[in-house]
């Protein structure tokens, strides 16, 4: 919760540059990238550079940070030419985030059926 970097965080090895990643976008304070395994023709994930384990830390812990990644999801959309995309913060176990480190999934470029399941 206190934003600095976690040695054991898969995220924070791809800020480092620990961890490859596809890039589309970097700013001072976040990093948007390929989802490695994509659900969508475009699927990219936004992460805050610094370190909080999921949505409601962020939005918490760093307001103004959460307003940067929700801006880059925007870019994202942008760049990729989108009218319709979808954003997900999965926020816990239950609802499938499996890495904690927080993200935003920005999906795109198909029919998005609701509710997601
Ligand atoms: O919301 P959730 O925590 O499940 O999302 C994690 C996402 O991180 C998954 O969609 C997974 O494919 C992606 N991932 C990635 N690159 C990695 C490891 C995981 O894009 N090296």
């Amino acid at each position: 919760m206190t934003g600095e970097a976690q040695e054991d965080c898969l995220f924070c090895k791809i800020v480092a540059g620990h961890i490859p990643a596809t890039v589309v976008r970097e700013t001072d304070t976040t990093v948007a990238f390929r989802d490695i395994n994509p659900q969508a023709p475009t699927h990219v994930l936004v992460i805050p550079k610094a370190h909080y384990p999921d949505a409601a830390s962020l939005a918490t812990g760093a307001p103004d940070l959460a307003a940067d990644v929700l801006r880059e999801t925007k870019a994202v959309a942008d760049e990729d030419k989108l009218d319709s995309y979808r954003v997900v913060f999965n926020t816990g176990g239950g609802a499938g985030q499996t890495v904690f480190h927080a993200h935003a999934h920005v999906l795109g470029g198909r029919g998005l059926e609701w509710p997601p399941g």
